[in-house]
């Protein structure tokens, strides 16, 4: 199934969780058993051969999928997560918003020094999310070895931050 087909589950929210943003709604996709094979079967076949050893999700919507995907390739699960929820050492890197700056958080022990990683979020919007997860992994010492996203917004070119690593998404969504 061409994933490109997996759109009619998202849903456009407007206005929401503020006025003048449209935020993709997944949970339809999500509770299609069915469709949601698709989702995380996609991103298995596509880095299966990667020698991947390790998935970073991004809290919250990230983990849903990343874990399915770390339990086909038989590897584990890393949690990336808001500012002051990891109780262990942590490395934290802090990036801008449209409105304000956010702050993401990695526990130092995540993987072994030199482990090719791939990152597992639900979309790719201006990518701000994506670099910061980027720097967080190569302060744990790994190394991206790819992204993958359900949906990207084409519109604001988060690619374009991602420069150099493979960057694979299922739908590509124009409105936003
Ligand atoms: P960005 O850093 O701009 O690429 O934003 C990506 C992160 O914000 C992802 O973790 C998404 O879950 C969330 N996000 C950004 N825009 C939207 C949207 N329109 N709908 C749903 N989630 C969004």
């Amino acid at each position: 199934m061409p994933t490109q087909q997996l759109k009619k589950f998202v849903i456009d929210i407007p206005d929401f969780p503020k006025k003048g943003i449209i935020f993709k709604d997944i949970t339809t996709l999500l509770k299609n058993g069915e469709k949601f094979r698709v989702v995380v079967d996609s991103i298995v076949k596509k880095f299966k051969t990667k020698k991947i050893d390790a998935i970073v999700s991004i809290e919250a919507r990230g983990f849903i999928v990343g874990s399915v995907v770390a339990y086909k390739l038989g590897i584990g699960i890393i949690p990336v997560r808001k500012k002051g929820k990891l109780p262990y050492l942590k490395y934290s890197v802090t990036y801008d918003l449209e409105y304000g700056t956010d702050t993401l958080e990695i526990h130092q022990d995540a993987f072994k020094k030199g482990a090719r990683v791939l990152i597992v979020d639900d979309l790719l919007a201006t990518g701000g999310t994506a670099q910061a997860v980027i720097k967080l992994i190569k302060k744990a010492g790994g190394e991206v070895a790819g992204l993958a996203f359900i949906i990207e917004l084409l519109p604001l070119k988060g690619r374009d931050k991602l420069k150099g690593y493979p960057v694979y998404s299922l739908i590509k969504d124009r409105y936003c």
